[in-house]
């Protein structure tokens, strides 16, 4: 065996970045310098296209699974069945968004992928194989829930239920995927030994505190309730006032009063109504049906619950004040829960040789690497969101900050890689450019 240990090469990491980004951002670009990408839409399929087109050639074998996930394995430990280590995020978007939410997770884990290819092949020897992962639907805007293809992957969700998910036009997600050449027979791997996401923090935090890199704690919990107010269809012009069951009317009751519930405990709960689907949606007509979700969101059990109670209340309180009835179809809780310290004192440490200032904090957005939380060690390191502008076309993220988060992800890959996947061995690896004398 060799110990010439190559150190990983950042600044040509940082310019394959740069140049496969700007190629995905294509995909479904928007006027506004924004994109929108939806799930299994064809600007989906052309960046997923372009994605493995790139890991392939940086000497990744390509698998697609039953619900799309797309996997790029770096074969780069020559052991059969060695452990993996794997990072990624997802390609999809929300409507008129920004070009760094998850792309940038995607993108920068197949970088990584062919710096420590382009490392083993120069010599370098590593006890696990890597693999660069995009998964299909987090962003819950055309197939919901989100988290879609990671909880999947994770064992959480029945591959059938995914499949069967249907967006506002009837079109299930397996049809979706089917148009595109993305419905998958590949087995996935395996779970990962380390599973590490790198994702815009979308948020204010490292901004304020001028850091370059966050690690993140813990996941704030998220109530999410859909409801329906069915109403009576009539004239908006010559049926009397007392006599309409106006749904729509309902429904701005509850989203009000969704407000008032996060306004009680300030900066400690975030609420919001998103998604709004009214029928049959004509200005002369009194809507007969609405459909929305309600959102709750908090780090605090306690309040979580409370506020879960007080929505389900509002939801029959403005139902009765608008003379009509309504219905709860669907009710999804992710849980307030704690990450791994093994894997965010490793990239602290990632970070500290990179003379980059990191910071531990909680997210407050539900991101991949939460579905595999509890199967393997997570983490998720963040970047700063350039005024935490996300879900628009404006966000931004620096491209020295996005180089500073790639570096980081790199040298946590490459540690993870030579250690067999395990954080804590990880930790015991010396920096890069002095491995020579490693523990192996
Ligand atoms: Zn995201």
């Amino acid at each position: 065996m060799t110990s010439t240990s190559s150190v990983p090469d950042t600044a040509a990491a940082a310019r394959a970045f740069h140049a496969q980004f700007a190629d995905i951002s294509t995909c479904g670009a928007t006027g506004g310098g924004g994109i929108t990408r939806l799930c299994a839409s064809a600007a989906d399929g052309e960046a997923r296209h372009r994605f493995a087109d790139a890991a392939r050639e940086a000497g990744a074998e390509i698998l697609v699974d039953a619900v799309g996930n797309q996997f790029a394995l770096f074969r780069l430990s020559g052991i059969p069945g060695a452990p993996l280590v794997m990072m990624g995020s997802h390609l999809d978007s929300q409507p008129k968004a920004g070009r760094f939410d998850g792309t940038y997770g995607v993108v920068a884990a197949g970088c990584i992928g062919a710096s420590l290819m382009r490392a083993r092949h120069a010599g370098e020897t590593f006890a696990a194989d890597f693999c660069a992962v995009n998964w299909t639907g987090e962003e819950g805007a055309r197939f919901r829930p989100s988290l879609l293809g990671s909880s999947t992957y994770a064992g959480s969700r029945r591959i059938e239920e995914a499949l069967s998910s249907r967006d506002d036009a009837g079109i299930t997600l397996c049809e979706a995927l089917d148009a595109i050449g993305f419905l998958g027979t590949d087995r996935p791997p395996p779970l990962p030994a380390c599973y590490l996401e790198l994702h815009v923090e979308q948020g204010l935090v490292l901004e304020k505190a001028k850091a370059a890199i966050g690690l993140v704690t813990r996941n704030w919990g998220a109530a999410k309730i859909d409801v329906v107010f069915t109403g009576e269809q009539a004239h908006t012009g010559p049926t009397p006032m007392p006599r309409r069951r106006d749904a729509l009317l309902a429904a701005a009751y509850l989203i009000a009063e969704v407000r008032e519930i996060a306004e009680r405990w300030p900066g400690r709960f975030h609420s919001s109504v998103g998604r709004l689907l009214v029928e049959p949606n004509s200005p002369n007509v009194v809507p007969a049906r609405v459909e929305l979700s309600v959102e709750l969101r908090t780090a605090d059990d306690r309040l979580l619950t409370e506020a879960s109670l007080m929505a389900e209340a509002a939801i029959a309180e403005a139902a009765s004040r608008a003379g009509i009835s309504s219905t709860i179809t669907g009710r999804t809780l992710r849980p307030i829960r704690i990450l791994p310290e093994a894997v965010c004192d490793l990239v602290a440490t990632c970070a500290e040789e990179a003379s980059l200032r990191s910071l531990r904090m909680d997210t407050v957005a539900g991101h991949d690497a939460i579905s595999l939380l509890g199967q393997c060690p997570t983490g998720i390191v963040f970047v700063p969101s350039v005024d935490g502008v996300a879900h628009n076309e404006a966000e931004l993220t620096r491209p020295a900050d996005l180089e500073a988060g790639l570096a980081v992800g790199l040298r946590a890959a490459w540690r993870l890689c030579r250690a067999g996947g395990s954080p804590e061995r990880a930790l015991l690896f010396k920096r890069p450019d002095e491995a020579s004398g490693a523990v192996r």
